[in-house]
């Protein structure tokens, strides 16, 4: 499959101007990021809060103004677009958010909220809307009659379906999932992610999926890569990420997941992180892990190590992985 979505060396730089700060502070929320998508498939962007994965989607979708990159969807320049062309080039992508409670109006009702994105886009004439949107409804698993009711009427897997269903309301063909499920319960979250993949087979629809939970990102994705303080330090298929985890960073974060197969275990002992992940701003000058990884050497402190390609499909940004793939927890038993 052709690469729909191509993301070359994407900056986001932020000026902070509060006066807590004795000068200006430069916040480095996505520091060149590169990966591509292929149509129809998914693609996980993983990290903790403030690793730059939201920021990365919100540049994809224009929504934030892009320091330096490129940004292609389906071979069309995104930056260079403009007035009309942007207004046309936005139909073609959507974003679910993350908490079906807030991020839906609720005053609309569940019907007007699906209808709203065609309104403003001005796509069709309002009869043809108003099938559109019955049939959406009908597609994400809710019955058209109710679209009269409000938000608050709905459960909160409900809810979400609703979100989707506004997400689809143009006929998008990128959608970015911006931690689609995790403000449901697990039993629900289950019935969203396959509800995903369905309409994903059935329309053709490209995923970017944003998640800090790795086993939902294992359940979902074809394509993962792991962000840390606006950078990807790893990044690889689904079954050589997740089946022989490469940079520490990724090892720590699968650790924490209890559900993981524990044969992953069985290479090295867990990672435990401790702390929280400096800060965007001024990121250290060497690898921006040094300061909670426990394999960290002075080579570490001094040189950015750079995503270098170890098997075709799986890249890694770590100094101590050599060129066989041998990782430095893999030694840990
Ligand atoms: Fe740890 Fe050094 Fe590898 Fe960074 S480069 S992940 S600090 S071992
Ligand atoms: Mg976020």
């Amino acid at each position: 499959k052709q690469d729909f979505l191509r993301v070359e060396d994407l900056k986001v730089h932020f000026r902070l101007n509060r006066r807590l700060f004795a000068e200006q502070r430069l916040v480095h929320a996505v520091d060149g990021v590169s990966f591509s998508i292929r149509r129809g498939t998914t693609f996980g962007l993983v990290g903790e809060s403030g690793s730059g994965k939201s920021t990365t989607a919100f540049a994809i979708m224009r929504l934030v103004k892009l320091t330096g990159g490129r940004i292609d969807l389906d071979g069309i320049d995104l930056g260079g677009l403009e007035g009309k062309a942007l207004r046309e080039m936005r139909r073609r992508f959507q974003i679910i958010f993350q908490d079906p409670y807030s991020s839906l109006n609720p005053r609309m009702r569940a019907g007007a909220i699906v209808r709203e994105p065609m309104d403003l886009m001005a796509i069709g004439n309002p009869e043809e809307r108003d099938g559109k949107v019955a049939e959406i409804f009908r597609r994400v698993g809710l019955r058209p009659e109710q679209q009269a009711l409000f938000p608050h009427q709905f459960s909160g897997g409900q809810r979400q379906r609703i979100g989707v269903a506004r997400a689809l309301s143009t006929e998008p063909d990128l959608i970015v999932c911006d931690e689609p499920v995790s403000a449901l319960d697990v039993a629900i979250q289950a019935q969203i992610l396959n509800l995903l993949r369905n309409l994903q087979r059935e329309l053709g629809l490209t995923y970017l999926f944003i998640s800090h939970d790795l086993g939902v990102v294992q359940y979902v994705c074809d394509e993962v890569a792991v962000m840390y303080l606006g950078r990807i330090v790893e990044q690889g298929d689904r079954i050589s990420l997740f089946g022989k985890p490469l940079h520490p960073y990724t090892w720590a974060l699968l650790s924490a997941v209890p559900s993981t197969d524990p044969a992953l275990h069985s290479k090295g002992r867990r990672i435990r992180l401790v702390g929280d992940p400096p800060s965007p701003i001024d990121p250290p000058a060497g690898c921006r892990f040094v300061a909670r990884c426990p394999f960290a050497v002075e080579r570490c402190h001094a040189e950015s190590p750079r995503l270098r390609t170890i098997h075709p499909g799986h890249s890694v940004a770590c100094h101590l992985v050599d060129d066989d793939g041998n990782a430095p927890h893999h030694r840990l038993d």
